[in-house]
């Protein structure tokens, strides 16, 4: 019993439920209005239902649900451990993500690597993947109705993953996952949670390029997400 009475079971069910109802909120937010029907809880879908990220990339196909496919060269799906504790979602492809179909490959991609690699990860321990599937054109950010469109696949991805932590690069990531429209200086380096998961925004590696003394930030943020990992472990 806690002091005003209230078990500490009484307790973990109502953190249950304000979990699940920010969840369905936020799969509603999403686009996604109904759940498929199971006899299982949320999380723990019934084993016909547990899709893949192989099953998921297959229902994207060749997508042509919003304009950037009439640009695009490559769909950059995500690619690395289905089972990483940490993900990193970015913000869409660029260039040479289009060209090779894989995310941050680029000059951005090669920075993120190294801040992987200062927190001792590899990049095929962790699941990398972006808000958007498709390079917008000329680099210019996502726009809302692209967003809209691919945000099934994306909370489809992160559902398969189920990673302890999210961290999400860059102004777009991190309002888009938090649904916000704060600036990312004000979002960044603080916990959030989400659906049971938590979201570490931080800065995107393309913008340390253009201001490297903001690189400080980022080192103290990494340092958050190693410390998070290690108490999940
Ligand atoms: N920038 C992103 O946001 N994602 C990529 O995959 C590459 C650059």
């Amino acid at each position: 019993m806690t002091g005003e009475g209230v078990t500490f079971m009484d307790h973990k069910f109502q953190e249950i439920i304000k979990d699940l109802k920010t969840y369905l909120e936020y799969l509603k937010e999403m686009g996604i209005e109904s759940l498929p029907s199971s006899d299982k809880g949320l999380g723990e879908p019934s084993q016909s239902e547990v899709l893949t990220l192989e099953e998921i990339r297959k229902e994207l196909g060749d997508c042509k649900r919003c304009k950037l496919h009439r640009t695009r060269r490559t769909i950059v799906f995500g690619e690395g451990n289905n089972k990483a504790k940490l993900m990193i979602i970015g913000e869409g492809p660029g260039y040479d993500e289009d060209v090779q179909g894989r995310p941050f490959v680029g000059k951005a991609g090669q920075l993120l690597t190294k801040i992987l690699q200062s927190i001792s990860l590899q990049r095929e321990e962790v699941y990398i993947t972006n808000i958007v599937k498709c390079r917008p054109p000329q680099n210019r950010n996502p726009e809302p109705d692209e967003i809209q469109s691919c945000s099934p696949f994306l909370i489809k991805q992160i559902d398969v993953i189920r990673p302890k932590i999210i961290c999400a690069l860059g102004t777009f990531s991190a309002q888009t996952l938090l649904k916000t429209n704060t600036k990312i200086t004000s979002l960044r380096g603080r916990i959030y949670e989400m659906a049971g998961m938590k979201v570490l925004p931080t800065y995107h590696p393309a913008y340390l390029l253009r201001n490297p003394d903001k690189k400080r930030e980022v080192w103290e943020d990494m340092k958050q997400i190693a410390q998070q990992m290690k108490e999940l472990d």
